[in-house]
């Protein structure tokens, strides 16, 4: 698995524990990630979405990564 990889599959797993979306620096925080081209390499992947929102931990209005789930899935529909 490569670094980036191994990035996404961290925050796909963050925020769907979390069940929220959260802007790129609380992320880095929150998991550790040493490689910032790493982590925007991630997030370019399919699995995630960005949107302009309120993060959670920083109560900031900004653009803020959603997990979207599989490529291909793009109604944000909630597993059942
Ligand atoms: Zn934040």
């Amino acid at each position: 698995m490569s670094q980036v990889q191994n990035i996404a599959h961290r925050i796909a797993a963050f925020l769907q524990k979390q069940n929220a979306a959260f802007c790129e620096s609380c992320m880095v925080e929150r998991l550790l990630v040493a490689s910032r081209a790493a982590m925007k390499a991630a997030l370019e992947t399919e699995q995630f979405t960005t949107r302009v929102g309120i993060c959670p931990d920083c109560k900031t209005r900004k653009q803020v990564i959603a997990y979207r789930g599989q490529a291909g899935n793009q109604a944000g529909n909630k597993a059942a």
